[in-house]
């Protein structure tokens, strides 16, 4: 067989350029420990409802100098399946941000007057009852229209969380729809999370808030399982540590804190 004689230099380029022997004077990048320096990406993480397995992730949190917010409906606070006054008092305490979610996870575009005005300020009222302070909001189910929102703004609220269309900017284009990434689900892993971070880093930056509900192991669709979140939140500790990532509850954005 017979090579073409330009196919044949170029292999004569290559054994040559493989042979020279200079010295070691190229400079070999250190290698970026995570890969990505965080310049303009704020995380937020939510917890929805206040499921009683959201109190396991406090040691969590706590550990890794993360705060989140959980956004609370007051009128389920101790029954079965839902934390305390007091484990919500001992969120608090670490500096997490109790929220208002409704008096009983009612979809507010179901309901009007009074008794939308009784979901969302009634639910406010007794969160600050328990001596919270409490200026964010989400809407059950991420739904809402004008009236909603402009009972929400009357209760007293500095900003409400939606379920879609994150990640949002800092400071937000809406602070009464403030927009989220997609629910994790039991199915949503680790690599998920991080691309969620970093996807939006590379794209410029933003807001990129989670929406957890259960803490557990495939007990319920929207779950994530405490090793994954523990993982997780272990290696945003470190980006927040290192790598210029910040992480904050959703008041502090809001406030600017
Ligand atoms: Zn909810």
């Amino acid at each position: 067989m017979k090579l073409p004689q330009k196919l044949l230099n170029l292999l004569i380029l290559i054994v040559l350029a493989g042979c020279t022997t200079e010295p070691a004077t190229q400079q070999i990048p250190t290698p970026k420990k995570e890969g990505i320096t965080f310049k303009n990406t704020v995380v937020s993480l939510t917890f929805d409802d206040g499921d009683v397995d959201n109190y396991l992730i406090r040691p969590i949190l706590a550990e890794n100098n993360i705060r989140a917010t959980f956004y609370v409906v007051s009128g389920f606070t101790g029954s079965d399946g839902y934390m305390t006054e007091e484990q919500l008092h001992g969120l608090y305490e670490d500096g997490n941000e109790i929220g208002g979610h409704t008096l009983s996870h009612t979809k507010l575009t179901d309901v009007r007057g009074d008794e939308l005005k009784k979901e969302v300020c009634d639910d406010r009222a007794n969160l600050m009852a328990y001596g919270f302070e409490v200026n964010s909001f989400a809407f059950p189910y991420g739904h809402y229209d004008e009236e909603a929102r402009q009972i929400v703004i009357e209760c007293g609220y500095s900003n409400a969380r939606i379920v879609t269309d994150g990640p949002d900017t800092v400071p937000p284009g809406d602070a009464y729809a403030l927009q989220a990434m997609p629910y994790i689900v039991s199915d949503s892993d680790f690599s998920k999370m991080f691309r969620y971070v970093t996807g939006v880093e590379q794209e410029g930056g933003g807001w990129v808030i989670f929406v957890f509900h259960h803490v557990c192991d495939q007990c319920d669709q929207y779950a994530v399982d405490i090793d994954t979140f523990s993982k997780f939140a272990s290696w945003l500790s470190n980006q927040q540590k290192n790598n210029g990532l910040i992480v904050k509850t959703i008041g502090e954005v809001i406030s600017g804190k």
